[in-house]
């Protein structure tokens, strides 16, 4: 197993397929100086399923694909099906925009539950966030993925001047229909001009929510990121993921694959290691995996205060969150 020095066992691999993306959410993609990787940088399909299974042989035992959009692979569709041959359950963080197009391939490869990202359910509003027309599609998509018989989970990232309003109307949709909202409060990353105004935490979700609803608290899997709630007698859940006010370190069961290749043994992890670059000269590469994993920070790669209203985000040395993948 692949395991920290703090004895964290690491069974969750999610590999970032690109960090080009077809929406331009403005909490996500830097306005300036995004410099998208050029293509012979990126792992290609051979490459991922190489690395892939190095880390299946350690113990991996859920992979899920993200990006940037994972879907805008050109070779996304072979990607997805060599995957699905190995002992893992695979899964998909989406935009959404292009999932109808792929939704047989979804379902041949026996992925059974998606993370679908959808931060406003007002199309004015999501054009804004997005700075793409999109809504239409992504709504859609929800549907499909739905009646596909999909576990489908919500993800929205709340920020107080984007969509604090909208709490009340995301939580509403999980009452008639098997979907899971899960609200993330807004991280800082390069370039996302990160406020600590802006976020919405935990605290605050639960509070706006039992303002109209009699709500649950859910017991939370193990290594379980989010913290879930019900509203009485809904078929659907909600859940709070709150890395900024409460993180969840001592849990941690999860490594990063950015799409150029390199491990992250964190999300905030300033350290990358170059697994592809190792692969190509045809060096082993597990000795490398071990030694990242190994070096893992105790908590949020040692870059954050103790309270997240103190955090300086020029001083974080990290990625942005569509380079990394999310
Ligand atoms: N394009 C896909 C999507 O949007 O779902 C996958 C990649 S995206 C980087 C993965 C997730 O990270 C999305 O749910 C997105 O909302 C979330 N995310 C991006 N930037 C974030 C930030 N600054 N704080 C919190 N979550 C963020
Ligand atoms: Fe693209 Fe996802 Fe980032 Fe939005 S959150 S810009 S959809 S990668």
């Amino acid at each position: 197993m692949l395991v920290d020095s703090f004895g964290r066992k690491h069974d969750y691999l999610r590999i970032s397929l690109t960090d080009q993306c077809n929406f331009r959410c403005l909490y996500c993609m830097p306005k300036e100086n995004m410099e998208f990787l050029p293509n012979a940088n990126l792992m290609q399909a051979d490459e991922i399923f190489k690395i892939a299974q190095i880390f299946v042989e350690q113990g991996i035992n859920k992979i899920r694909l993200t990006g940037g959009e994972p879907l805008l692979r050109k070779d996304f569709a072979q990607i997805l099906q060599q995957l699905s041959k190995l002992p893992v359950s695979l899964t998909l963080t989406s935009n959404g925009y292009l999932i109808e197009k792929y939704l047989p391939q979804l379902i041949e490869a026996g992925v059974k539950s998606i993370n679908l990202s959808i931060d406003s359910l007002k199309p004015q509003n999501f054009k804004h966030i997005t700075q793409r027309n999109g809504f239409d599609k992504v709504w859609n998509a929800i549907d499909l993925l739905l009646k596909a018989k999909f576990h489908v989970k919500l993800n929205v990232v709340v920020m107080k001047d984007n969509n604090l309003p909208e709490i009340l109307d995301f939580v509403k949709l999980s009452i008639h229909q098997k979907l899971h909202v899960r609200f993330i409060e807004f991280m800082p990353f390069t370039g996302n001009a990160w406020e600590q105004a802006q976020v919405v935490t935990h605290a605050e979700i639960i509070d706006l929510v039992r303002t109209k609803y009699t709500i649950t608290k859910l017991v939370d899997e193990k290594h379980e990121t989010a913290k879930k709630y019900q509203i009485t007698g809904a078929k659907g859940t909600f859940a709070i993921i709150s890395t900024m006010s409460e993180p969840f370190c001592e849990d941690c069961n999860r490594l990063r694959l950015t799409a150029d290749g390199k491990i992250k043994n964190c999300l905030f992890s300033a350290e990358e290691t170059h697994l592809l670059k190792n692969l190509r000269e045809g060096k082993q590469i597990l000795p490398v995996i071990k030694q990242s994993v190994w070096q893992k920070k105790a908590r949020m790669g040692d870059q954050f205060p103790e309270n997240y209203k103190d955090t300086v985000s020029a001083k974080i040395e990290n990625r942005s969150m569509i380079s990394i993948g999310g």
